[in-house]
């Protein structure tokens, strides 16, 4: 631990299947010392060459090997490093003073870096960890403690044997941590893991991870296997957390508490986060795809299970309302280029699985396991998956066995209705008119960009099951899977895709809208329902299908809207919007435009708690607060600023924790030089790594682009963590001053960033450019990609370009209209 380095011993039992002299084992950045095979008594030592890739080992025997059971012993050793991946170092303080723990990161290939072994997904093996660490330290792996054995300044701790799992699941951790801990109903040991002082924090996750654990154990019809789970806190992380079995780890923000600090809303994140993680303990571990082509069978259900475990848990919260946002909406955003791909994608270069790790694999895998349930009804969905989880426990499965295992159970032909969604990139968008008593109905793929849509030519065809909400106020479904269909018309109005759990966008002609706009207002249609007729009409804009005053026009309709996920979907339609005219000279009447549309609801929510109030209010306070602020509103700048005044002379415990990143964020956008250095200096003092998320952000929002600059410079200095780099990043190229200044640090900085978000990070940077609206920053980000090719980016570098040609070609089409209906309307 004092020099960074390791060194390990190894033994793999096991079996020879045909005659062989050499054998090759997954090996990255580590030296392999020496081998030896043993057989029959006898011993033969190996030849060791490192492939020249950095990706394996081969060792080369004299000896030919027979077939049959063996022991080959290996002895290595490594290095602990800066990248958050392998096993790496992450710094706490305890007393000021500043020390270091080493964890790993092993998902997708980290395990190859810490020792030789078989680093694929299929290749599942029982594990016996030993660590031999400095004798003040803790370790934590995957099961509990078997045996301890003091060994002069070390000791040696020996773990139980692991279940058979995957090596991307394994976790090795070294440090001084303290923890809490409780017990289920069946026995099992739930501990929270957190660095010295911060045991406070850990409440919320304990009582949280130890009422789930038992709820999905139900659930799935499956006990948890391990005699313990841990849940640690890590304070240098690469992505959110990472579900090793029995030794989940996570950013100190995604697990950690402070009842006075933390706000709703990252309050629900971290029972997300545990909801999410906890699902993989069967979705991943227990069964593990055969390939990460299958990756969305882990993070698909771990994203929709997620809500089945937080509602069960908080009902109080209304989260399958959120799913829409959070997760439908994204897939449906991500997925609707040209440049997207199938869920189950065909992958057979391991550097290239990083790309699938974005909102296709979670959000869409979530969003048509959504539709699935619906579908099937959820008896037979939990039915199905306990054959499946039990049918391949401690095995592997692909994506064809969950259809044919759910089809058995169900009885319902699935594989061909899903199969599309999961092998077909994108989704169909369902274009619906009438004419008379009939109404007409058309499927086709949507594209974001009429670019795309022009382009390419794909003549999918989608299984479509859709629910109607109408003016007869009877629910119908229909499963709409052909290209084209005339049915009977007699409502006024109609809604189709009800309750939005199917993925498919759904456009009207103009009579079908005009007829929408008396149940929007009158909130006879569900708020789910009001959130995607809006979604729908502000991306079929975009796409071409309607002219953007029609979308704007549409949000007129929401003056009383109540529901905080219609204003969430509002508010970032608007900034999309807001977004695309950010470099016109009519902005500030789209501004105006926009801050008159928070008014009211701005007098409804005000700045102050209520009573009455439910989470969902408490979200939505904040929510258009900082709209109004962005929208310039007068008086809600000016609270703001007293509020930051507050805090600065009396300590930031004076102001609510669900409004202070509003406050943050408005003293930002509406600050210059001497905000900038208060808030600076309250992240490097800051400890909690929520409060400093807050505050990070709200540096990215200043105005002068001199200011937004030493911004991104502050994010390379020691005072901010590499895995907060990103977010700075991401936060100016959302800032609309900012898409240049982002995009030369990017390109000045390329090397060393590459070299530091060697995991899940670089590809979400780069994704920040998708807001660019500049020809000539186009032309410019088009030659950098070109010239900075990379595995793990092209598919993003793609996606960014079509995004930006995609804004570029809707501002040139509707500009001028849209100028048109804010000048009109003032
Ligand atoms: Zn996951």
């Amino acid at each position: 631990m004092a020099e960074f380095t390791f060194r390990g011993e190894e033994t793999i039992h096991c079996k020879i299947l045909g005659k062989t002299k050499t054998i090759s084992l997954h090996a990255k950045n580590l030296v392999v010392i020496g081998a030896c095979m043993k057989e029959g008594g006898l011993e033969y030592s190996a030849k060791i060459s490192h492939n020249k890739k950095g990706m394996s080992v081969e060792l080369a025997f004299d000896h030919v090997l027979s077939p049959g059971e063996k022991i080959l012993q290996i002895t290595f050793k490594g290095v602990i490093g800066e990248k958050l991946m392998g096993w790496y170092k992450s710094a706490y303080t305890v007393d000021g003073e500043k020390r270091y723990m080493a964890t790993t990161q092993f998902e997708q290939i980290g395990a190859r870096e810490v020792f030789p072994c078989i680093d694929d997904p299929s290749a599942k093996a029982v594990f016996v960890i030993s660590l031999r660490i400095p004798k003040n330290l803790t370790a934590i792996s995957n099961t509990i403690e078997a045996a301890t054995e003091e060994d002069g300044v070390y000791k040696v701790i020996t773990f139980a044997p692991t279940p058979k799992m995957a090596t991307y699941a394994l976790a090795f951790i070294v440090g001084e941590f303290e923890y809490i801990r409780e017990k289920t109903p069946s026995g099992i040991i739930v501990r929270i893991f957190v660095t010295p002082g911060k045991k406070s924090q850990a409440h919320f996750a304990l009582d949280t991870a130890v009422k789930l654990l038992p709820l999905y154990e139900k659930y799935f019809g499956i006990q948890y296997p391990l005699p313990v789970l841990d849940l640690i806190a890590i304070p240098d992380f690469d992505a959110g957390a990472m579900e090793n079995w029995g030794a989940i780890t996570a950013r100190e923000v995604a697990l950690l508490v402070d009842e006075k600090q933390t706000s709703s809303a990252n309050k629900q994140w971290v029972a997300t986060v545990i909801a999410h993680e906890l699902t993989h303990m069967w979705f991943g571990n227990l069964v593990t795809m055969k390939w990460w082509d299958d990756l969305w069978l882990n993070e698909g259900f771990a994203s929709y299970m997620e809500y089945v475990g937080v509602d069960s848990l908080f009902p109080e919260w209304n989260i399958w309302e959120q799913f829409a946002v959070l997760d439908h909406n994204r897939a449906l955003g991500l997925d609707g280029l040209e440049h997207t791909h199938p869920i189950q994608a065909h992958i057979t270069d391991v550097e290239k699985v990083g790309e699938l790790f974005d909102a296709v694999s979670y959000s869409k895998g979530a969003s048509i396991i959504q539709m699935l349930v619906d579908y099937i009804g959820e008896k037979d969905f939990r039915a199905g998956i306990h054959y499946y989880l039990t049918k391949h426990a401690y095995g592997n499965a692909e994506t064809t066995d969950l259809w044919q295992d759910l089809e058995k159970i169900s009885g319902k032909e699935l594989e061909k209705m899903m199969g599309i969604y999961t092998k077909k990139p994108g989704y169909p968008l369902v274009i619906v008119s009438c004419k008379g008593d009939m109404l007409y109905l058309s499927q086709v793929r949507f594209f974001n960009s009429f670019l795309s849509r022009k382009k390419v030519k794909d003549t999918t065809l989608w299984s479509i099951p859709l629910h109607v909400a109408s003016s007869q106020n009877k629910r119908e479904s229909f499963l709409f899977d052909i290209r084209s269909t005339t049915i009977p018309f007699t409502s006024y109005w109609i809604k189709l895709n009800a309750g939005e759990t199917s993925f498919t966008r759904i456009v009207y002609d103009s009579l079908l809208y005009e007829r929408l706009e008396q149940p929007i207002q009158e909130k006879r249609i569900s708020s789910i329902d009001r959130m995607g007729v809006l979604r729908d009409v502000f991306d079929s804009a975009e796409s071409g299908y309607l002219p953007t005053d029609r979308a704007l026009y549409l949000t007129s309709m929401y003056g009383n809207e109540t529901s905080y996920i219609v204003w969430a979907n509002l508010t970032s339609k608007l900034n999309v919007v807001g977004n695309l005219l950010s470099e016109t000279d009519f902005l500030s009447a789209f501004e105006e435009y926009a801050h008159s549309i928070f008014i009211e609801v701005g007098k409804k929510v005000g700045w102050e708690k209520k009573q009455s109030d439910v989470h969902e209010d408490i979200l939505l306070r904040a929510l258009v607060l900082s709209s109004l602020g962005r929208y310039k509103d007068i008086p809600t700048i000016k609270r703001a600023k007293e509020l930051f005044q507050k805090i600065v002379t009396q300590g930031r415990n004076t102001v609510d924790t669900d409004i202070r990143g509003v406050v943050y964020a408005l003293i930002a956008e509406s600050g210059g030089e001497e905000e900038f250095v208060a808030l600076q200096k309250m992240y490097v003092a800051e400890d909690l790594a929520t409060e400093k998320n807050r505050l990070g952000s709200a540096l990215c929002l200043f105005e002068d682009p001199v200011l937004i600059g030493r911004a991104l410079n502050f994010s390379l200095t020691s005072d901010v963590r590499s895995q907060d780099i990103g977010r700075f990043i991401m936060g100016v190229f959302g800032n609309k001053r900012g898409k240049r200044i982002a995009w030369e640090f990017v390109t000045k900085h390329w090397d060393m960033l590459l070299v530091k978000m060697e995991g899940l990070g670089m590809d979400w940077i780069i994704e920040g450019a998708s807001e660019v609206v500049s020809e000539n920053l186009l032309s410019d980000i088009t030659l950098f990609f070109a010239k900075h090719p990379h595995p793990k980016l092209e598919k993003t570098m793609k996606q960014v370009l079509e995004q930006i040609a995609s804004n570029i070609a809707w501002l040139k089409r509707d500009g001028e209209a849209i100028e048109k209906y804010l000048t009109k309307r003032v």
